[in-house]
């Protein structure tokens, strides 16, 4: 009908336009043909808006239908947890309970029956929030409409007064059963259907009762009733009409009807009176009920601090409860109200992983004042204690076996847990370097235990900062070649760094962390490798991160608990047969537990120097072969130490909690508390267990004599190293072991004049005329290329000490024998006894000037300084530093 009417008016119009063309229209036809053109306007307009309708409806149609297809309807599981009030048991590994869990004692939500909650509160809630409760299907097609037209209004006059969701009771249960808040569309429909599926399974009473509990009622209550006893101090079978009227207005958003401010409370007055009229409309209450109310004082209990009534929970116990619940959630899909309610009143059996006899070892060196000494005088102006947390993990399943967060005695329930709490981030130090650098630079083959890197400046800040080195070594010095062995051993950021930038590359450190977990993936920079991470961690996750090393390559997320069944007996979570996923080969885990070894390990030729751990932590003390990395971050606000046995993994971090003021660095007299609380706990933990060796040499694990400071094949040179015999055996993955042929080059054979010396004491290469018995052969290192400063005063690495002086000839006997000699490298801290000849006194000032400059850059290189004469080197002997990483 339409569309006929529509080609008629064009054939109207085509005509027209013809007569328009030709003729000038009188006033008669002109007027007519607007009315035809406009009516013709409205009929193409008409016909295009119900068209795009049909399309529209057609559109939204599929889609709320498919939205309603995917829709989750609530299931008897998820209803679990319904306003019952069973106590819940926790128990430890062996079986025994270490915790009951009733809802009213350990948190403040309390379930309330239907039965025990007086009409007018009923009456108050469903007033205001779902008038119609009693007659819709879960869906309230005419609050829709109302809150439809309501936010049409609203738009047109700018004010939002007494616009409503439209949102039934039904529909917010199914929210505050699922946690699902997301705001769109789909989430509205599937919200609307699965109440519509709700109020098929439950009665009303039973929806609200659910409401009731369920609903967030400010100050950290959930429910009516414990919100009930917080704001009235009693319970709501005993409040009056004043006060359900209030109470039923808080839910709608707490912050603003907070009747614990001034404000809130008067927003909270308003809102109830709202309510009252509400229900005087609707015929709950009679004009004197409404009146009474209304001119009622209402009496508020005075604002209590977290009730705590039950026992204090442990830190292991916090914990279980935070996993169980994020679990129930992630599992069961439901909100973490309900899931709280299933773990403090859902009568569940939670069992936990904690051991029992490992948790009370902890326990009594956290306990244990020495361990926490009061040396730091920042820290008592800031009132800060020494805190430590730490935490074992099974290296065989990732069972979490003890927990500790922090300092002493636990003094209340859900305390900051610096053990394992997602709010625990702190930066890790150098114990990064395993998990970020050296394992996944191992395993992926592009470095081996015995890749020598030259430990000297580097300048990785690029253009932000070209002129600083960057990094630098903790002990502010470099040692010049060294392998990744010696570099682990002594925690060698420039080695780290490099290896990290130049070989393995950012993105590889990367995937392997996320492997063990941590996931850093914004964190592209040269501190990835060296632990100034930006997103810190806690010694839960740390430990974790470290026993693939300790388990042949193998991972497992920590978990503290196995089994969680419901009332029933029925199993809710099974974390049992967790599955674990493949870090690194077999073969790395064994290298690298070799590496980490070694920094437990004393001072042992050829190294000079303990490992970072040595002093605290080795075999003898834990009474089991021990592997362990040390850390310690910028300015030595935070301490750690990770390590692990053939049975546990554990991490301690120590330092303050920071919590006002500047940071607090670790002073030298608390330097190795992380180290000592580690071993304390670690030799209690294995005092009877079977001694037991780390993991045997897998099958494609090759060894070769190398040398320490080429990373090749070992020479009788190596043998005759002037710092001792650089000679060791080294592991290596079947394939990436040097060849045999492959042998070192950086040792190297000269004959010296021992009459003539440089300011470094290193006797110079022998001329013709020097006495043969003044002329021994000497074994040098020569690097390639030879070392040269990159920038001016720049620090020296100490190594170069032992570079053969190549160009440089005795300057004792004889005329001289190299006239034409130049320095190759102009270096301006040249050796002395060079540029010319020593005989040639009338350069002596300036040279003696330079001469004191340069001694400076060997600050910590006894008899550096040409004031003390020619020294021998030989038997030369190191600092004695003890490593403060
Ligand atoms: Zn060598
Ligand atoms: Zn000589």
């Amino acid at each position: 009908m339409k569309l006929r009417k529509k080609s008629a008016a064009n054939g109207t119009e085509k005509k027209h336009r013809k007569t328009v063309k030709t003729d000038k229209p009188n006033k008669k036809t002109k007027s007519s043909f607007i009315k035809k053109f406009a009516l013709t306007l409205i009929a193409c307009i008409l016909v295009f808006v119900l068209a795009v309708g049909c399309a529209l409806v057609g559109l939204v149609g599929g889609a709320v239908y498919a939205y309603i297809e995917t829709a989750q309807p609530i299931t008897d599981e998820q209803l679990i947890a319904k306003a019952s009030s069973r106590t819940t048991l926790i128990y430890d590994s062996k079986g025994n309970i270490i915790q009951k869990l009733t809802g009213k004692d350990n948190m403040d939500c309390e379930p309330v029956t239907d039965k025990e909650v007086p009409q007018y509160l009923k009456d108050a809630i469903i007033s205001i929030e779902d008038e119609r409760f009693y007659q819709h299907p879960g869906v309230d097609i005419q609050g829709v409409i109302n809150a439809g037209i309501g936010f049409v209004k609203s738009i047109i006059t700018g004010s939002s007064e007494g616009t409503r969701g439209g949102s039934t009771i039904t529909q917010q249960v199914v929210k505050n059963i699922t946690g699902n808040t997301t705001r769109s569309i789909k989430r509205k429909v599937q919200e609307a259907y699965a109440a519509v599926l709700l109020e098929k399974k439950l009665e009303k009473w039973q929806i609200l009762e659910l409401y009731m509990n369920l609903g967030y009622w400010g100050n950290s209550c959930t429910g009516v009733q414990s919100a009930s006893k917080k704001y009235f101090g009693k319970p709501v079978s005993e409040l009056s009409l004043a006060q359900c009227a209030l109470l039923a207005g808080i839910t709608n958003n707490p912050g603003k009807y907070n009747p614990f401010t001034e404000k809130g409370r008067e927003n909270a007055k308003n809102r109830q009176e709202i309510i009252l009229r509400k229900m005087l409309e609707l015929g709950k209450i009679s004009e004197e009920e409404y009146e009474q109310a209304i001119n009622e004082d209402l009496q508020f209990a005075p604002k209590s601090s977290s009730q705590q009534v039950g026992s204090v929970q442990s830190y292991f116990v916090d914990q279980v409860i935070v996993d169980v619940r994020n679990a129930l959630m992630e599992e069961m899909n439901i909100s973490a109200t309900m899931a709280n309610y299933m773990i403090y009143g859902g009568g569940l059996e939670i069992y936990t992983t904690m051991d029992p006899k490992i948790q009370a070892d902890m326990d009594s060196v956290f306990m244990d004042d020495t361990y926490f000494p009061l040396v730091n005088e920042t820290a008592k102006r800031q009132m800060e204690h020494p805190q430590a947390a730490m935490a074992i993990i099974d290296v065989h399943n990732g069972h979490v076996k003890a927990l500790y967060g922090g300092y002493g005695k636990k003094e209340a329930s859900n305390t900051l847990n610096r053990a394992s709490s997602s709010l625990m981030k702190r930066q890790p130090g150098s114990t990064a370097k395993p998990i970020a650098v050296y394992g996944p630079a191992i395993d992926l083959k592009l470095a081996t235990a015995a890749t020598v890197v030259d430990d000297k400046a580097v300048y990785m800040l690029g253009d932000r900062n070209p002129e600083r080195a960057y990094p630098t070594n903790y002990n502010n010095r470099y040692d010049g070649l060294t392998t990744i062995r010696n570099a682990i051993k002594n925690s060698v950021n420039v080695v780290a760094a490099v290896v990290w930038r130049d070989m393995l590359g950012a993105d590889n450190s990367i995937e392997y962390l996320k492997k063990v977990g941590i996931n850093r993936e914004k964190e592209k920079y040269i501190s990835l490798a060296l632990g100034g991470w930006e997103q810190g961690i806690n010694p839960l996750q740390l430990a974790a991160a470290y026993v693939p090393f300790a388990n042949q390559g193998l991972y497992y997320e920590p978990t503290t608990f196995t089994i969680v069944k419901d009332s029933n007996g029925k199993v809710l979570l099974d974390r049992t047969n967790k599955k674990a996923t493949i870090v690194y080969s077999e073969e790395t885990a064994f290298i690298i537990t070799e590496l980490l070894q070694e920094v437990t390990k004393g001072k042992n030729s050829p190294y000079p120097y303990p490992g970072t751990a040595a002093t605290n932590v080795n075999e003898k003390v834990i009474g089991m072969p021990v592997a362990a990395k040390t850390g310690t971050t910028q300015s030595n606000i935070d301490k750690w130490l990770v390590g692990y046995t053939p049975y546990y993994a554990a991490a301690v971090w120590y330092g303050y909690d920071n919590s006002g003021g500047e940071p607090i660095p670790v002073k030298t007299e608390e330097m190795y508390q992380a180290h000592k609380i580690w071993a304390a706990v670690m030799k209690k933990v294995h005092e009877d267990l079977p001694k037991k060796d780390f993991n045997p040499m897998p099958e494609d694990i090759v060894t070769k004599e190398i040398c320490i400071y080429s990373g090749k094949i070992a020479t009788d040179l190596c043998r005759h190293d002037q710092r001792g015999n650089a000679t060791i055996k080294e592991y290596f993955i079947k394939g990436t072991e040097p060849r045999d042929d492959d042998i070192c080059t950086v040792h190297i054979q000269a004959r010296v004049c021992t009459e003539s010396k440089d300011t470094m004491g290193r006797s110079l290469l022998a001329g013709p005329y020097c006495p043969e018995e003044k002329v021994e052969t000497k074994v040098f290192i020569q690097r390639d290329p030879p070392y040269m400063p990159q920038k001016p005063n720049e620090k020296a690495p100490r190594d170069v000490v032992y570079e053969l002086p190549a160009g440089e000839y005795c300057t004792v006997h004889g005329a001289p024998q190299t006239p034409e000699f130049t320095d190759p490298f102009d270096l301006p801290w040249s050796f002395g006894g060079n540029g010319g000849t020593s005989t040639d006194n009338g350069q002596g000032a300036g040279q003696q000037q330079e001469l004191r400059d340069s001694s400076s850059l060997y600050e910590d290189v006894p008899g550096g300084s040409p004031a003390e004469g020619p020294r021998n080197n030989d038997g030369y002997d190191w600092p004695e530093h003890m490593p403060l990483e």
